[in-house]
């Protein structure tokens, strides 16, 4: 990360962190970039921006971007980069009323607490043998399924590995993303180390059916 930061710099190209997902807490920092140590020029922002209880959406804009942008502004009268609902009283008002709630409840704190217990549960399950692999930090986390361990062996994708192992997830009253077969999870920030253990354990019972199924399939295929 640090690295292509300096690769930017040296080429004057304007560095856009995409922290729709990482802003607010979800890495146990903020933003991800304080985590990362990254100084970008321009930042996209929303989900926790209002815990997602209203839609909001911001950019924030470094004041060499900004300089820029007001210079020309004031030559051309305006600068119409508007939407007919930008700037919504109530989204901002909600908006401004999570950040308040974050700071109140110590949020990043609270993270930081339960994470490490979230990211070393699952990833004790790393040497399963349908796994590529797991990675993630803080309240964020995704699963590659793979065979033979290797990311350049996928399932077949009529397999719907990643999609079995969803339905496993919510058979046992859990719900996860799934993506092909990857499976993201960022649970609440709320999450209470009981309910970490839970999580881990339907992981696990899904993760044990699933494997039995790639057996299944397997075998069908011989
Ligand atoms: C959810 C998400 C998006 C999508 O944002 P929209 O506001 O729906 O366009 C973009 N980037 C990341 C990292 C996301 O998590």
């Amino acid at each position: 990360m640090m690295q292509i930061q300096a690769v930017v710099k040296k080429y004057d190209i304007l560095f856009i962190a995409d922290e729709v997902i990482c802003a607010f807490g979800r890495l146990g920092t903020m933003y991800g970039c304080d985590k990362y140590n990254i100084k970008p020029d321009l930042v996209s922002l929303a989900k926790a921006l209002s815990s997602a209880y209203m839609p909001i959406g911001a950019v924030l804009v470094s004041p060499e971007v900004a300089d820029v942008i007001y210079s020309q502004s004031n030559k051309l009268g305006t600068f119409s980069h508007g939407f007919t609902y930008s700037g919504h009283p109530v989204s901002c008002a909600v908006a401004i009323e999570a950040l308040k709630i974050y700071k109140e409840r110590n949020i990043v704190a609270q993270v930081n607490s339960v994470a490490p217990k979230f990211q070393d549960g699952i990833k004790a399950f790393s040497d399963s043998p349908i796994i590529g692999e797991i990675r993630g930090t803080g309240l964020i986390l995704g699963t590659e399924f793979a065979a033979n361990k290797s990311p350049n062996d996928p399932f077949p994708p009529e397999w719907g590995i990643g999609a079995y192992f969803g339905a496993q997830c919510e058979k046992h009253g859990m719900l996860v993303r799934v993506a092909g077969d990857n499976i993201m999870m960022s649970p609440p920030f709320i999450i209470t180390p009981e309910e970490v253990d839970e999580l881990i354990s339907k992981y696990g019972k899904a993760l044990k059916a699933t494997e039995e199924r790639v057996k299944e399939l397997k075998s069908q295929q011989k």
